[in-house]
This record gives C-alpha cells, structure tokens and sequence, in this order.
C-alpha cells in the first residue's frame, strides 16, 4: 500500500480527485472494514468521552494545507471513528435514539457515490423516495393520493405539516400577508406534546401564544372534554381553530391521545388533524396489544414520524405525509423560470419534492430507508419493535422485584421508567442521586439511561429503540443501576 500519491496535498494537484484512483481504493477498503468491525463489535463500543487532545485535533486551520486522503483516512478510523454518540450499543436506552443498520452503511456509501440532488428532477434516487413514501402511505392507511416528504426529522417534518395546515385555512394570504392582520389561527395540542410543536408554531408565524396545552387526563391522553371546551371558547371569542396535533407516544412515557376520538372530533369541527408520531407510529408495525395504541392514525389530515429512531435507519431521516396534496403542494410551491420543468430530460421527473417543502437541494435519504426495508422485511421491523416493548417490560419486572427501585409510571410502550431512591430521601437528594446515576453509569460505558421529570421529580428514564438489546442487556443495566446506587448512598460522587 503506498501512501505517497494519497499523501500528497491535493491543493497542489490539478484536480480535487485522488491522483491514483487504485491507490485510494486500498484506503477506503481498509476504512470500510474499520466501519464495519464497529459496527459488528457494537457491543464493544460504548459512549466515551472525547478528549480535548483529540477535539484539539479536529480544528481547521484558515489555510489548512491538506493532508491528503490517506492520511485522512487514518484520521477518521483513530480521531473521529470512536467517539460516537453510543446509540449503536446494546446498553444505550437514552433519550429516543436509534441504533443504525448494516444496511444503512451500504446505502449511505451508495447515496455519497451517487450525490444525487433530491429537489427534483428525472433521476433513480426521486423514483426510490417517492416509493419510500408510498410505502409509508400504505402502512399508515393514508390514501394513495396522499404526498409526502422525507425530511431531517419529526421537527422539520411537524413544520412543514402546520404550514400546510395553514394554508388549507388562510389560502394564498398564508403566503402573502406575514405577520399582517389575518385571522388569528389557534392550535391545540395535549400539555405533554412534544416541544417540537411549540417551535413550529412559532416558525409558521403563529406563535405559541396561539397554542393552547390542554390537559391530560389520568390515562396520560388529552382530555377531550376540555379540548372541546377550549375550541368553543376560541370561536366564541373571535379566534379561528385550526388545527388539533395529536401525540402517538409522548416522549416522556410513550402515552397515545385518543386518535380515533381526535379524528371524530376534527372531522366534526373541520379542523385539521395532524399527529406526532415521532418513534410512536410505528406501533402500527407492532404486535398486539401495542397495536392498536395506534389506531385512528389511518384518519389524520397529516403525520410526522422518524426512521432514525424507531426504524433503526440510519440519522437523519424523518417524514411528513398529507392527506390533501393540494394544500400541502400549495404551501411550499415556487418555481422560478430557472428551475422550469421539462416534459422529458433531466429536468422531467415532476412533481419535484422541493414544490412540497423548505428544501430546494436534498440528498438521497430514501436510499438507506428503502434499503432497511428491501433488505430486512416489514415483519422484521415489526418484531424488533414488539421486542422492543417486551424488553422495557421486562426492565419494569426486573424494577418491581428490586426492593431498591420503584417504577416512576406504567410501561405501556417500550419506555421504563423508575426511581432508586430510598423512600426517605429527600426530594433534592432524590433527583440528584437519579442524575447521579444516570451520568456514572454512563461515564462507566455500562449503560446509558437518560432522565426526564414525572411528576416534578427527576427519575431514570430507559427508552428501548435499539434492536441490539438482549435480556441480558435489560438485567446488567438494572444490576448497573443497583451497583451505582450503592456505591453513591455510600459515598456521594463530587460534581
Ligand atoms: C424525537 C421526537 C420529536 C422530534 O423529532 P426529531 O426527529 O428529533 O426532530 C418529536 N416528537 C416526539 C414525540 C419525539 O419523540
């Protein structure tokens, strides 16, 4: 393997591509096997922190003057390689995270050989995401009539649902008029939504002093009652309900609204019915009972969901589907004379993704989705999940049968939470030994719980998106916490 053509600096080459085609081949084979001894080592490979000599290392000079790709290869496999967020590991149940696929790898090497630009255009890569989201339109029950959009995550894809929500109520003023005087649109959301819905409000223009947070009641779901009270009293007060947004499996706990009760209530009161489902949606591919935790998602006017968390595909990709293509196309539509289409050529290939969202240039992120699907099956995703919610009630047995610890809310989707403080402690004691925990485990690379507050009191939080997870997995990270409690009510851990 020589290392001279690749180590030469390409600023002094004629071109931006490697002298020595052959040459580079050796060095992103070797790489490639780097990536995939990590991956298929996950277990070996827990969080770490990255050291200041290698952040260090990371910085780029004004006048870098470049290093090569061989080298550059060595550098991504010692300085960059290792210090992943850790969601690839077994023991990782932070947060809503993902664990990524083998298959992905091969999609994303794909997809950057390809560089292809997903805004429009006749090209393979539109073909694949636009199947992509017909799949989607098929598992979700929405018609085949639906549009949709791959996005960078729920977050994007929420805006980009209310933006057409919107539209549908206001027509072309939702374009043209701004902050001007419209009527004033009102949301309305449970108070355990998540804060992604908040952020759009705001991006759409609306605010969230146009968001109503209506209570829920003791099952975790908005309240209806009081749903229905709150639109009665905005319309009786001038404002103009628009749009309800529904939660399938709140981050928190994983709780579902009543989706099949929001939908009546939206069809009644013509109101647009847009639902969160973030990792929850999935539940569709789920066995029973969590199932049906999703039914009357087949009704809502517009979804927002991931695959980088609950599909285990690859970051970033989530997806907004709309039932009224008119509306949603209308919301985002711009076509200027240099992006004009053609009835044949490259510049076919209508309708362009970019008429139905933020994005004119996109990347080809359908690849490493349709690939997870193609290779792995619906059904396997469908059992990974269904074991996914075994295990967390499992955690919640292994929880219930240590004296030690004490389930923090019922486990009705593939969330665990709990508490191993001491009944006597102190409520300030209490939160920080939780965090405590949380944060040694993690530093010990033995398990990553994250926390969340229920009830006003921090408690460890376990969040089982990962299809790595084993039994053995669940009954090490609980011994973990155990072992960590001990060791802290002896000697607390100095921040
Ligand atoms: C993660 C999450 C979001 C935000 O999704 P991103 O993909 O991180 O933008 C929204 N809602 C819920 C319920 C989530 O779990």
């Amino acid at each position: 393997m020589s290392g001279d053509t690749g180590n030469r600096p390409p600023t002094s080459a004629k071109s931006l591509d490697p002298a020595d085609w052959e040459d580079f081949r050796q060095h992103a084979h070797r790489l490639l096997d780097a990536c995939i001894d990590r991956l298929s080592r996950a277990a070996d490979h827990p969080w770490k922190p990255v050291t200041p000599e290698v952040t260090r290392g990371y910085r780029l000079d004004v006048d870098e003057p470049g290093i090569g790709y061989a080298r550059l290869a060595e550098t991504l496999e010692r300085d960059v390689l290792p210090y992943a967020t850790g969601n690839t590991h077994p023991r990782f149940f932070g947060w809503v995270h993902g664990t990524g696929l083998a298959e992905g790898l091969l999609a994303e090497v794909v997809a950057a050989a390809m560089n292809s630009n997903c805004g429009g255009r006749d090209h393979g890569a539109v073909y694949i995401e636009r199947e992509v989201i017909d799949w989607c339109a098929r598992i979700f029950g929405f018609p085949a009539t639906s549009s949709g959009l791959l996005v960078a995550g729920t977050s994007q894809a929420t805006v980009i649902a209310l933006a057409a929500a919107r539209q549908r109520a206001l027509g072309a003023k939702a374009r043209t008029e701004g902050l001007r005087k419209l009527p004033e649109l009102v949301a309305y959301t449970s108070n355990s939504a998540h804060s992604c819905i908040a952020k759009a409000m705001e991006l759409i223009g609306l605010g969230t002093r146009s968001l109503r947070r209506i209570p829920s009641g003791s099952d975790g779901a908005l309240d209806m009652a009081l749903l229905a009270a709150a639109v009665e009293s905005d319309r009786a007060s001038g404002a103009t309900p628009f749009c309800v947004i529904g939660t399938a499996g709140t981050v928190d706990v994983g709780t579902f609204d009543d989706l099949d009760a929001l939908a009546e209530f939206c069809r009644q009161e013509s109101l647009w019915f847009h639902v969160d489902g973030a990792f929850g949606a999935w539940t569709v591919l789920a066995g029973e009972p969590w199932k049906r935790l999703s039914c009357g998602l087949e009704r809502a006017d517009s979804l927002a969901f991931d695959f980088h968390k609950w599909m285990y595909v690859q970051y970033e990709c989530g997806a907004v589907l709309v039932r009224d293509q008119r509306s949603h196309r209308a919301a985002f539509e711009a076509r200027p004379t240099y992006l004009a289409g053609q009835a044949t050529g490259l510049g076919g290939g209508d309708p362009w993704f970019c008429d139905y969202g933020i994005d004119l240039s996109r990347g080809f992120r359908a690849l490493k989705v349709w690939a997870a699907i193609r290779a792995c099956g619906t059904d396997a995703f469908g059992a990974a999940i269904t074991r996914n919610c075994e295990l967390a009630m499992l955690m919640a047995r292994a929880v219930d049968s240590a004296t030690e610890l004490t389930l923090a809310a019922p486990v009705g989707l593939n969330i665990c939470c709990f508490s191993a403080a001491p009944a006597s402690t102190p409520a300030a004691d209490a939160d920080k030994l939780n965090a405590d925990i949380a944060r040694q485990l993690q530093l010990d690379g033995r398990a990553v719980f994250s926390t969340t507050a229920i009830a006003g009191r921090t408690v460890l939080r376990a969040a089982i998106t990962n299809h790595r997870t084993s039994e053995a997995d669940v009954q090490y990270a609980i011994d973990s916490v155990l072992e960590a409690r001990g060791r802290l009510l002896q000697k607390p851990v100095a921040d």
